[in-house]
């Protein structure tokens, strides 16, 4: 029955309607340019040339098929992006709390929820802790929603006064509670919602609109040269319908109408290889936005830690106690600091009441598997619970009953959880920041005893709390208080301070290389965190963020900083701690104010707006919220910043390709229009037969440029600037670069044209196809040429990309075949074979080419003078 109500809940859950494979392929016919080809098919069939008319017939169905195999790539990549950003839901299913992907829940599942959830279904709490959650999407209501299990509703309330419900397409903004669900997929309240918007689509990319703008400059001036060399033919007296069909045929082979497929094909495979290298690309546009991140503003724990926590050092009855042992593994010591000697933890009754405190005020849970010892939950609460277990204080689950919790909150720093032991008292248990601990202590336990707490010893509190802190350690104050009985509200004042506990999360070995890369790239590396600022910058000068000299700025001291004087400071500041989401916001703002393209991460819910604000938010996978990763347009599977960095040069690489295929396509067509207009111009013949254009168009078009799509990022990359944000795709000085090259290929043609025709009628067949060949195997040595603008073929390798070599030997046998295969001769108008010609073919082919190489080798020269020349200038000059 199960599987059953399982299979119903799929069907619910509207997928959106995907279009049929063979209704994408007939879309592909759609294009004007290729009926007006269909029609010209049709008309010479009819004027009796039925060889050109099947040619051009099977090159339209070539072109819809290469069309359509690009498309369905696309969409497959996309379909699999989709499907890896599904959202998740924890659910109670043997006993066992799991993560599934919320399409697999049915009505009563047992679902837990915490801050930074998005609610995976509709669902009836059975318990909420302070547990709120923001319902505008369906009600419209901006204020978090206070929610209480306990509440039993008239029929026929009002949905948002429905509090004892948690509603699918809301977010947990504060709290934890557990709920059973009653709805999920489109029978919830918010899919009758989604229900009646249509689907929206997906908008263009800034770059795919640049794209477009550029494309339809291109059509406009191949169609005024088209209509020159066809007003030219028909002036020298050709036919009327030979030049319309020769008109269509350049029209089609010089716009380059696969572009913007070639333009997604590149950009969804690239972000497919970045998902393999665990980074989620949430929205296509980032990929371009990621090349010109000029400041990366990012967390310290678990994104440069390896957020895994294990206390080191607790301080407890005015004496520190250091704590032997690694891993999650219970086992270990307490070492007395001043006589360095092991203790019993049992005889030291303050340190138990410190470790009790830790492990009470938890949620954490510690086990032991077939693996060895696991934990799960916020690994800060790991380890105080493994600590205490290293002196048998049992903690979490295991201890006496909850009766009230305030979860942690990063922006209150801390959390409180209130137990009634079996005989009837209760225990306010918290924990948090040493400053936000100490000042609600009045009390110290001392030598078992509960004494004051001055002020001076605060300090002194705080003092030790810094010197820890000092040494890369994550502090947390920890603190009780006893109540007679159940209370009607736990005030969390007159508290007893327990002790300190310091616990050391080491750095992750990739952090310091990822730290170096990104500045040798031009990209400021920054690190935001609301950990103490002595951890901070411990743990920033470690990974290479900060130097000796640098300082951190907390906060506090953001409050006190004007806009002006702050955009100052942040060129001198590569550390902020203790801020809150609202800091992240501000910082963002000041960023971005002064021309700077930013990259923030985030993992709370409170961290959504900034991740918006941001020209890139970048959430954590694996200790990240649902909120984030909705706001964030990429989402780190792994946490690591080697992954973000990682992402950034991917998504350089990814421009740079895009770049390389439009100039290819660019120059390549530019080479065909500029050899007809010129024969047309000096009165020749057609130095090319409309089909022999479509062939060229075809062979060296479509997969080569798709090839050039999946190069891999250059070695240089990360070691160049970012590329500003509103660059041309085409700079007036690569728009020459293109123009040269083009020439370059016409000259080639025009050359071997004039040789092999020698004004002598009957060798126009012949020197058409040394033509024919000429323009296509030129075309085929740029593609390898243009994998790079500075590195040459033999620095390349010509194996580091297997796709282009395979389209270049494939295209390049295409090729041979037409004009050397008896039978398919006379599809192509190929006279016979070329015979000695060939070695024509191979010099004016490869002579383009040469010159580009060559252009290369010179430029480099040029540049590494030039830098030398600079090296060696007196400092100042
Ligand atoms: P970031 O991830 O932004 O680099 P962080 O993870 O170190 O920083 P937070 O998780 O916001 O920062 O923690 C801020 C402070 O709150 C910590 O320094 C610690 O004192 C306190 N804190 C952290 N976790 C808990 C917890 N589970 N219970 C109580 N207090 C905590």
């Amino acid at each position: 029955r199960v599987t059953q109500r399982h299979e119903e809940a799929r069907v619910a859950d509207r997928e959106p309607p995907r279009v049929p494979s063979w209704r994408r392929f007939l879309d592909q016919f759609r294009e004007l340019v290729i009926w007006i080809l269909v029609v010209a098919a049709l008309i010479s069939a009819l004027l009796r040339e039925p060889v050109e008319a099947i040619a051009i017939g099977a090159i339209v169905v070539l072109n819809a098929v290469l069309g359509f195999l690009q498309e369905e790539r696309a969409a497959r990549a996309l379909e699999a992006l989709r499907r890896l950003s599904s959202p998740l839901a924890r659910v109670v299913r043997d006993g066992e709390v799991r993560t599934v992907p919320a399409a697999e829940l049915v009505p009563g599942d047992r679902i837990e929820l915490e801050a930074g959830d998005q609610v995976p279904a509709d669902a009836r709490l059975i318990a909420a802790y302070a547990l709120r959650t923001q319902e505008s999407a369906l009600t419209g209501e901006a204020t978090p929603v206070d929610k209480d299990a306990a509440v039993v509703m008239e029929p026929g309330a009002a949905l948002a006064d429905r509090i004892n419900l948690v509603l699918m397409g809301t977010s947990v903004v504060a709290g934890r509670g557990s709920a059973v669900v009653t709805a999920t997929g489109m029978a919830t309240e918010f899919g009758a919602i989604a229900g009646m918007l249509e689907a929206e689509a997906r908008p263009a990319t800034p770059l795919q609109r640049r794209l477009t703008e550029l494309g339809q400059v291109l059509v406009w001036t191949c169609l005024a040269i088209v209509a020159v060399i066809g007003a030219l033919q028909l002036w020298r007296g050709g036919g009327l319908l030979e030049v319309f069909v020769l008109a269509v045929s350049m029209a089609v082979a010089a716009v380059p109408e696969g572009l913007p497929a070639v333009v997604t094909v590149a950009l969804a495979l690239g972000v497919q290889r970045m998902a393999r290298h665990k980074a989620l690309v949430r929205r296509l546009p980032s990929v371009e936005t990621l090349g010109s991140v000029t400041v990366v503003c990012t967390d310290k724990t678990g994104t440069l830690t390896r957020n895994e926590m294990t206390v080191r050092e607790v301080v407890a009855g005015n004496r520190a106690f250091h704590v032997t042992g690694a891993g999650y593994e219970p086992e270990g010591s307490f070492v007395a600091r001043e006589s360095g000697r092991p203790v019993d933890p049992h005889a030291e009754s303050d340190l138990v009441q410190a470790l009790r405190v830790g492990a009470l005020c938890n949620n954490a849970r510690v086990e032991h598997g077939n693996g060895g010892w696991t934990v799960s939950g916020d690994p800060t609460e790991a380890a105080l619970r493994v600590a205490a277990l290293k002196a048998g204080v049992e903690g979490g689950a295991a201890g006496p009953q909850v009766v009230h919790e305030i979860p942690f909150d990063p922006e209150r720093r801390a959390m409180s959880v209130a137990r009634q032991h079996p005989e009837g008292m209760v225990t306010l248990y918290m924990k948090g920041a040493a400053e936000v601990i100490l000042p609600l202590c009045a009390f110290e336990r001392l030598g078992g005893a509960v004494h004051p707490l001055t002020g001076e010893r605060r300090r002194e509190l705080l003092e030790e709390s810094a010197r820890l802190a000092g040494r890369a350690l994550r502090v947390l104050a920890l603190a009780y208080r006893e109540h007679p009985g159940p209370q009607p509200a736990y005030q969390e004042e007159e508290l007893v301070f327990a002790g300190l506990a310091g616990m050391l999360d080491p750095p992750r070995d990739e952090a310091r290389p990822a730290i170096q890369s990104s500045r040798a790239a031009g990209i400021r590396p920054v690190m935001i965190t609301g950990d103490h600022p002595q951890t901070a910058l411990a743990i920033a000068r470690d990974v290479g963020i900060a130097g000796p000299l640098d300082r951190v700025m907390t906060g506090r001291e953001l409050d006190a900083c004007a806009d002006d004087a702050l955009g100052e400071r942040l060129e001198s500041v590569p550390v902020f701690a203790r801020v809150s989401a609202e800091h992240k916001l501000r910082l963002v703002h000041a960023w971005k104010r002064r021309g700077q393209v930013v990259a923030m991460t985030g993992d709370g819910v409170n961290d959504a707006p900034a991740l918006r604000a941001a020209d890139i938010g970048i959430a954590m996978g694996l200790s990240g919220t649902d909120v984030t990763r909705e706001a964030a347009d990429l989402v780190l599977l792994d946490d690591n910043i080697a992954t973000l960095v990682g992402a950034v040069q991917e998504g350089r690489g990814i421009f740079d390709n895009i770049q390389k295929f439009v100039h290819y396509l660019l120059a390549t067509n530019a080479g065909e229009v500029l050899l007809m207009l010129v024969a047309a111009l000096a009165g020749w013949p057609l130095p090319l037969l409309p089909i022999q254009i479509l062939w060229i168009n075809l062979v060296t078009d479509g997969l080569p440029a798709l090839a050039l799509g999946v190069e891999p990022p250059e070695r240089d990359v990360m070691q160049r600037p970012p590329r500003p944000p509103r660059a041309p795709i085409i700079s007036a000085s690569e728009g020459i670069f293109i123009l040269a090259r083009g020439v370059m290929v016409a000259a080639a043609g025009i050359a071997s044209f004039w040789l092999a025709y020698h004004q002598d009628p009957a060798r126009l067949a012949q020197a058409r196809t040394v033509t024919f060949c000429v323009m296509a195997y030129a075309q085929l040595f740029y593609a390898l040429a243009f994998r790079s603008r500075r590195l040459t073929l033999p620095q390349l390798g010509l194996h580091t990309n297997p796709h282009l070599l395979g389209a270049f030997v494939l295209a390049g046998l295409l090729q041979l075949g037409a004009v050397e295969l008896g039978w398919a001769r006379p599809f192509f108008g190929v006279g016979g074979p070329l015979g000695s010609d060939w070695l024509l073919v191979a010099m004016a082919s490869l002579a383009p080419v040469t010159v580009v190489e060559v252009a290369k080798i010179v430029r480099g020269w040029v540049r590494r003078s030039r830098a030398g020349r600079r090296e060696e200038a007196p400092a100042g000059v």
